[in-house]
């Protein structure tokens, strides 16, 4: 059988492929893609040349099979995406899934992902988080879907698309309160990288204030729920024990 190797790619600066990425698509037989054309230009930067399969989240089921098919025949493949991790809301799951079920060796080789990239550099808790992708389009269920999420403690990632950001921190603002912190991560590894954190309120109007805030590729991070054991001390009363503690022997 052939390998399949999931290769992340950069999500805007080029020098953010590995090695290791570089020696893959040198090895291997095909590279299957979203955005045959748009990889073709990523590739041909780091002067690689190789046949393209186009595997898009509309066809993956069937065209997975396809390459599972190939695969045992002994063709090595890499799967990538239009811009860091395959799977991580893009194509490949179901690739990856029927792969495993006939036995085909599934290597993964880590890069760039933008959610973990931006909560790196978010100031907000990163030891427990939960990625929750594309929020809905719709502000219906979007706040339905976002309502659900109100009681969680972890660290909450999404992406989120130009146009619907200022929506959807008026949707958050709602659901989740004025206070609540919230980073948004623009164009990470890019020119215009901007990593902004407030109250979601606050947050809304600085980006309100210049309509070229609002614009590019941006990651949307949400702290989550303060604990409730530790909310029910409220700060004066700590202060005033601390001042008390200071005059005890
Ligand atoms: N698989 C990709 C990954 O590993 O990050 C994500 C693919 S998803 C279709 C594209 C979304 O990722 C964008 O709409 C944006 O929310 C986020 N994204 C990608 N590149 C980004 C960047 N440079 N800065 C901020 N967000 C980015």
């Amino acid at each position: 059988f052939g390998i399949l190797y999931i290769v992340a790619t950069p999500i805007g600066n080029l020098q953010d492929i590995t090695q290791r990425a570089l020696d893959t698509f040198q090895s291997v037989d095909l590279i299957a893609a979203e955005d045959t054309r748009h990889s073709g230009l990523l590739l041909s930067h780091y002067g690689i040349k190789k046949p393209f399969f186009a595997l898009h989240d509309h066809n993956e089921q069937q065209k997975a099979d396809l390459l599972v098919e190939k695969l045992q025949q002994g063709v090595n493949i890499a799967l990538i995406s239009d811009a860091g991790t395959p799977l991580i809301s893009d194509p490949g799951f179901h690739l990856v899934r029927k792969c495993r079920q006939a036995g085909i060796t599934v290597s993964p080789l880590p890069g760039a992902c933008a959610a973990i990239t931006a909560l790196c550099a978010a100031g907000i808790a990163s030891d427990r988080f939960c990625f929750e992708g594309f929020l809905p389009a719709k502000s219906k269920a979007r706040c339905d879907k976002l309502q659900r999420l109100v009681e969680e403690e972890r660290t909450l990632i999404f992406y989120e698309s130009t146009h619907r950001i200022l929506d959807t921190l008026e949707d958050i603002k709602t659901v989740f309160g004025e206070t609540r912190y919230v980073v948004l991560a623009r164009e990470i590894t890019k020119t215009w990288e901007t990593i902004t954190g407030n109250e979601v309120a606050q947050l809304l109007a600085w980006l309100k204030a210049d309509p070229n805030r609002t614009k590019g590729e941006m990651v949307l991070i949400i702290e989550g729920k303060i604990n409730s054991e530790e909310k029910q001390f409220n700060p004066q009363a700590i202060q005033a024990l601390k001042l008390i503690s200071q005059e005890l022997p």
